[in-house]
């Protein structure tokens, strides 16, 4: 297993923006429209040779240097060129519903099973038979219909200040509604589909009314308004506004970058019962695409060893493939037991999960 932290180190200005950046606030440069995809697409080398001429086109989500340097790697092994176009998920799932046919996008790649799942739903992705992926991929994280695999893995966990609160005192997220904690809770919005996932995952596995219960434990145990980020959530931990919270592991791992001795620790969620709640980035083959064995060929090349240690270098998360370890600093944070529900319960439940937490008052 190689030693990171050194590549980590050089990587590190861009960690600090990246995930800030991930959650869409890059303006739409997928701007660079239709036209520039067509000139791309004529002059570029061929992809496959029974496919048309042209790079491999993917749409992204994900901040273009989380994605590049592995896209390089590909092009550099493979001879297959890859042109990423970068937005946000919602503008960009848009775009390809409105290109139909038309599109020159052979991949969608986006995070968040909730957004897979839900470019799924509107006809976008088509089916993907590869006994690779069904090999190095999980079943839980991937889509039932083979539309979208997951191809890195985030766990949203509990973090609690190191100097007010011991973790016997954590159990799980539901435990986190107790009135022990008034006036002690930070939350990121309940805008954030990461927050829907979790919560369309207590829906499936306790039912609405429970979950409703829990949701509003929470509402009423916050110790300041919702916050637009997970970072700002463990930074106010750190500051005193709040003693616990709920965070993908990947922004601790920012903050830990930024200050090593940050008073905030991860906590195992559920470990008793469901496990920590899981979900993934993925992607998945457009239903138009014009080089879908090329597409294809990527997909499967992302599930190996080698780029699936980059997406734990590149952003802090954990490979889906799980013959793949880690980086140092996420392995430091230990092993987990992980909810085994298929992730596809974020799509199917988000509705019933915005409406849920809207009703609680969950802003
Ligand atoms: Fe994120």
């Amino acid at each position: 297993m190689p030693k990171s932290l050194p590549a980590l180190l050089l990587l590190l200005p861009l960690l600090l923006v990246a995930c800030s950046a991930e959650e869409g606030s890059a303006p739409a440069a997928a701007a660079d429209s239709t036209v520039a995809a067509r000139a791309a697409h004529e002059a570029a080398p061929t992809s496959t040779a029974a496919e048309p001429a042209g790079p491999l086109v993917v749409y992204s989500s994900r901040q273009e240097y989380l994605l590049k340097p592995i896209f390089d790697r590909f092009t550099a092994e493979t001879g297959i060129e890859v042109q990423l176009q970068t937005g946000e998920e919602g503008p960009l799932i848009a775009r390809l519903q409105a290109e139909g046919e038309g599109t020159f996008a052979d991949i969608l790649y986006t995070v968040d099973a909730g957004n897979l799942w839900s470019a799924a739903e509107k006809g976008l992705l088509a089916p993907t038979d590869s006994p690779v992926l069904e090999e190095k991929i999980p079943a839980q994280l991937r889509d039932p219909q083979k539309r979208w695999f997951g191809l890195s893995v985030r766990a949203r966990t509990l973090v609690y200040s190191t100097e007010r609160v011991k973790p016997e005192e954590l159990s799980s997220y539901e435990a986190l509604a107790d009135p022990r904690w008034r006036g002690r809770l930070c939350l990121r919005t309940s805008k954030k589909v990461y927050n829907m996932s979790l919560v369309a995952t207590l829906i499936d596995r306790l039912g609405e009314a429970s979950t409703e219960q829990i949701v509003r434990g929470w509402v009423a145990n916050l110790a300041t308004r919702v916050m637009s980020s997970d970072n700002l959530v463990i930074e106010a931990i750190a500051a005193g506004q709040c003693d616990v919270g709920i965070v993908n592991t990947y922004y601790l791992g920012q903050e830990q970058q930024k200050n090593p001795a940050i008073p905030v620790a991860l906590f195992w969620a559920n470990q008793a019962e469901s496990g920590v709640h899981v979900n993934v980035s993925g992607a998945g083959i457009t239903r138009y695409a014009k080089h879908p064995a090329a597409a294809q060929r990527l997909l499967e090349w992302l599930a190996s060893d080698a780029p699936q240690r980059l997406f734990s270098e590149l952003n802090l998360e954990y490979p889906a493939n799980p013959a793949v370890a880690p980086v140092d600093l996420v392995a430091s944070w230990g092993s987990f037991t992980a909810d085994p529900i298929n992730v596809e319960v974020a799509g199917r439940l988000q509705a019933a999960a915005v409406m849920l937490m809207d009703r609680a008052d969950y802003r």
